[in-house]
């Protein structure tokens, strides 16, 4: 597996050198507000690997410090995403267990000066707080005395004011050129129950203001985020400043990961999955790890896709291809390879005895023989794909079959096609074909060549099945069109057909030898593969088999 390597591993390299810190410790810090998808597993991922790395550890924590997004199934949601990749937290804990501590914080903060309670409505707030020419103007609350702040902020706790009516604000500087140190509020009033402190509190820290705090209170070493908190990292440190925190954590940002034709943003997916445009958070076309997991996609392959883009200070988008070629680099030689027709079309082998059945050996991975080998059924009739048959050659490129050609049947005999029957619409129903029984498949037969080599699957003995086909869920259009609009109508393709006979279970992964890597959906009403990557486009079948 490819070694994690990158700006910050020097920076933690340096500060175990230089004695600042003793022992590596990280966080990962989701919200629980939606599923994680597979931008977080970056964050996730680097928090992880780098701590792991030194010798140290990484703590799980959910940022729960807003009520009202906040909810218990995404916090069982994002424990499993986490434990599916591979990774143990060393703690669980949660934003909300330090409330008590950082409301005391707070109030240290207002008997030092730092802090007011500020009667200024939101908009007001925005108002006054300047741009990024102007300064701001202080607010008229700014000057209220330690006695009437620490009485005001009392009544906020106490459920005194209406949502909205005071906020507590740091007492920074107005001037400041980073906008952030504009006086930020630190703390407001909501009345929504918590998921789990219930109606325990009414006020509410700030990401701002919770965050160095958590940080600090865990003994967390180095604080990765993305870059757009970059411009908060003087506040940051402020906070941990003026609070006095005894551990002194330091934030590094580093650029967000982005994928071609799919959105990366939590709001946007939960609308996809509010308005109803995917069946839920685990759609196999979401970028959601859930989604990707039903999907089929494995963890290591995420994690080598993860750690081969990199990291570093800018945000990068890559295409969808990378991490397909990621999976198919994972499964190569782990997944049998067996056959299924997705579009079937029936052979019916007139020279083959009636009610005989032969089971022929087929390795199950032909590059890795520790996977062993199965026996499958081969009888008079059989499924081939539609699209492996065509009435005459259309040219010399060509290698499948067609009316007066042979082709080699994987792991079975050479065929040659004779005729052909139509059904009453005027569509071939059934292709007649003879077989040679001096061309079984491991006989060393050479006399011929055949015209291609082609799957099948044995038409009395199999398993009736569905397949999922996906394409990018999101239409290539301007990124300033409504997302609902740019979601691809073709996106999920469903089709019928058969495999070969087998005892399948929830995410069992294949290669239909032909066609790509599969595996068994979740939804186990009826036998559904779902498509994980097609085989590469520049596939070429051989001969050799
Ligand atoms: P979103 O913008 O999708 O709502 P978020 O940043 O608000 O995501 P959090 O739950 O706060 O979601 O994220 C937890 C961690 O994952 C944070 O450290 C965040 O910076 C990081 N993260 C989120 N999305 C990405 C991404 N696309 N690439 C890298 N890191 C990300
Ligand atoms: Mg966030």
């Amino acid at each position: 597996m490819e070694e994690i390597s990158n700006f910050i591993k020097a920076i933690m390299e340096n500060d175990l050198k230089s004695g600042k810190v003793k022992q590596i410790v990280t966080r990962f810090p989701p919200e629980p507000n939606a599923y994680l998808h597979i931008g977080h597993a970056r964050a996730l991922i680097t928090n992880f690997e780098l701590a792991k790395s030194f010798g140290g550890y990484t703590n799980l924590r959910f940022d729960d410090t807003n009520p009202a997004k906040e909810d218990e199934e995404f916090v069982e949601g994002i424990k499993k995403d986490i434990e599916w990749l591979g990774y143990h937290p060393a703690n669980v804990f949660y934003g909300s267990d330090y409330f008590e501590q950082t409301y005391e914080l707070a109030v240290k903060l207002i008997k030092k000066g730092l802090a007011y309670v500020c009667d200024l409505s939101q908009q007001e707030i925005s108002e006054y707080r300047g741009t990024l020419t102007e300064p701001g103007k202080d607010s008229p609350y700014r000057n209220r005395s330690v006695e009437e702040n620490l009485e005001l902020f009392e009544n906020m706790k106490n459920g005194k004011y209406k949502e909205g009516e005071k906020v507590l604000r740091a007492k920074i500087d107005m001037a400041s050129p980073n906008i952030n140190l504009r006086d930020p509020v630190l703390y407001r009033i909501i009345y929504t129950k918590h998921h789990r402190q219930g109606n325990k509190w009414c006020i509410y820290p700030m990401y701002d203001f919770a965050h160095p705090l958590q940080d600090a209170i865990e003994g967390i070493t180095h604080s990765l985020c993305s870059l757009e908190y970059d411009n908060h990292r003087v506040l940051y440190d402020w906070v941990v400043r003026v609070c006095e925190m005894e551990h002194v954590p330091q934030q590094i940002e580093f650029g967000r990961l982005n994928i071609t034709n799919t959105i990366m943003s939590k709001r946007y997916l939960k609308q996809l999955v509010e308005e109803k445009k995917v069946i839920g958070y685990d759609d196999p076309r979401m970028p959601t790890l859930a989604g990707l997991r039903r999907r089929g996609i494995t963890p290591e392959a995420i994690r080598a896709f993860v750690l081969s883009t990199g990291l570093s200070r800018v945000n990068s988008t890559v295409e969808r291809d990378m991490l397909d070629h990621f999976v198919r680099e994972d499964l190569k030689l782990k997944a049998k390879r067996i056959m299924a027709v997705t579009n079937p079309l029936k052979v019916v082998i007139t020279n083959y005895p009636e009610g005989k059945v032969e089971y022929l050996t087929a390795p199950n991975n032909q590059e890795n023989e520790a996977l062993g080998t199965r026996k499958i059924p081969f009888s008079k009739y059989i499924y081939i794909e539609r699209e492996d048959f065509v009435l005459e050659k259309p040219d010399k490129h060509y290698k499948r079959l067609a009316l007066g050609l042979e082709v080699r049947l994987f792991y079975a005999y050479f065929i040659r096609a004779n005729d052909v029957v139509y059904d009453e619409n005027g569509q071939i129903k059934e292709v007649l074909c003879t077989y040679d029984p001096k061309t079984l498949s491991g006989s060393g037969f050479n006399e011929r060549k055949p015209n291609g080599t082609i799957g099948f699957v044995d038409a009395t003995e199999n398993n009736e099945a569905t397949f999922n086909q996906f394409e990018p869920l999101l239409l290539d259009t301007d990124e300033n069109v409504d997302l609902l609009d740019r979601v691809n109508p073709n996106s999920w393709k469903v089709l019928h057909g058969f495999v070969e006979k087998g005892d399948y279970k929830v995410l069992d992964r294949f290669q239909f030898l032909r066609d790509g890597y599969y595996a068994v959906d979740s939804d186990t009403s009826k036998l559904t593969f779902n498509c994980i990557v097609p085989l590469k486009s520049s596939f070429k079948p051989s001969d050799n088999h």
